[in-house]
């Protein structure tokens, strides 16, 4: 496989301009991944500050009732309330060593931008978050929640003042300020060598998980669920179990259903394009724009996916199915209840993909879900939609 590809996917779909910032990060990468005095940091900063390694739970009323084995890997107890934290404080952390002094992101929903704002304020690196100025208004808490540790929000008026147009922004201040800045991306998507840094900063889910579950089980599981948006998560967790006899599952968000246009399924309904300097699957008119996306999980409200998955889809290494709004929901409600774990919309999906499945594993069977986030920040909306009924 060529470097920086995954089959045909990825690459540096880029303009030249960038080209000397990928092949710095590139290099860096090399030299950080074979520095324990950065292994040694890291690990510092992912136990001591973001409260690794976090538990596997054994679900015990799930597991009666669905009549398997159901493990829970609590990503949602991470620093922060979900996974994003690992992969934030690891290239904050990298940009410390590439002698950056600051960081740049761009954020659609938020939950990235808030988690670059806490790795910026722990390693005392300023960080400035573009964010289209709808979102910024739709996503009014994150944006405060930024400002409250520390970092700049810069809302972008320009096109359709979403994360189309942020991520723009980020790209245009990169190239300016690519001797001092770091542009910190929030999923495995991206021109290479992004896609490779974030899935192994995100590794560590499935490392533990991988420890976790032979210590608990004495073999590994018969299948390992994670909900799909950007797919950091979910290859975070799958990639340690690639190699090995269990069945990989990602969650995409169905929305409305695939029959409408109102959903996020990149790989389940997209076609092969270029999204944010990679080749990926992605959601895109005739013209190869990409689609407006809809999913009642603000993180998997993406047009495109990471282009690792796109190649495990195309091999078959990995299953990708799509779960509706409705249905996440209803997992969002089903283990709030069965478990008094309220998961993120995001990681609902995965929980409701877990739920419709179990029938097919017998009661020796092991099921292992990516629990990505916690659900305190969808209540209120969850609240909302059901007219706040609970
Ligand atoms: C951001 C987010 C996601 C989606 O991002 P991935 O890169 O696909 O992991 C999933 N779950 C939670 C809780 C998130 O915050």
């Amino acid at each position: 496989m060529k470097a920086g590809r995954y089959g045909v996917y990825g690459g540096q779909y880029m303009p030249e301009t960038l080209m000397s910032a990928l092949i710095e990060l590139e290099e860096t990468y090399r030299r950080i991944s074979a520095d324990p005095e950065f292994s040694r940091r890291l690990d510092w900063y992912l136990r001591e500050y973001a409260g690794r390694e976090t538990p596997l739970t054994y679900c015990t009323n799930i597991s009666r009732e669905l009549g398997c084995r159901v493990y829970l890997k609590r990503e949602d107890l991470l620093h922060g309330g979900a996974h994003k934290l690992n992969n934030t404080l690891g290239q904050a952390l990298m940009a410390k060593f590439m002698g950056k002094r600051r960081l740049i992101a761009e954020t659609g929903a938020g939950q990235h931008g808030v988690a670059t704002a806490i790795a910026g304020a722990a390693l005392g690196l300023p960080v400035d978050v573009y964010m289209g100025e709808v979102d910024t208004r739709r996503q009014a808490l994150n944006a405060f929640r930024m400002e409250l540790l520390g970092a700049r929000v810069i809302p972008v008026a320009s096109g359709t003042r979403t994360l189309k147009d942020a991520i723009n922004a980020a790209m245009r201040d990169w190239v300016t300020n690519l001797g001092s800045t770091h542009y910190l991306l929030g999923s495995c998507v991206g021109p290479h060598p992004f896609p490779r840094i974030v899935r192994d900063f995100q590794s560590v889910i499935g490392e533990e998980a991988r420890r976790q579950v032979l210590e608990r089980e004495g073999r590994l599981p018969d299948t390992v669920v994670a909900c799909v948006g950007g797919g950091s998560n979910a290859i975070g967790i799958f990639s340690p179990f690639v190699d090995d006899d269990v069945a990989l599952v990602g969650v995409e968000a169905g929305g409305a259903g695939l029959d409408t246009p109102r959903h996020g399924a990149s790989l389940s309904a997209g076609s092969v394009g270029v999204f944010q300097g990679a080749l990926s699957y992605l959601l895109q008119d005739a013209d190869g724009q990409a689609l407006e996306t809809h999913s009642v999980a603000a993180g998997l409200d993406h047009p495109s996916v990471g282009p690792e998955h796109a190649m495990l889809k195309d091999t078959g290494r990995v299953r990708y199915e799509a779960v509706t709004d409705a249905e996440a929901l209803a997992a969002f409600r089903y283990l709030s209840r069965a478990e008094g774990i309220i998961p993120a919309l995001e990681s609902a999906h995965a929980v409701a993909y877990a739920l419709r499945s179990a029938g097919d594993l017998d009661r020796d069977g092991i099921l292992v879900v990516n629990l990505s986030g916690r659900g305190d920040k969808d209540v209120a909306d969850v609240a909302q939609i059901r007219g706040g009924a609970a």
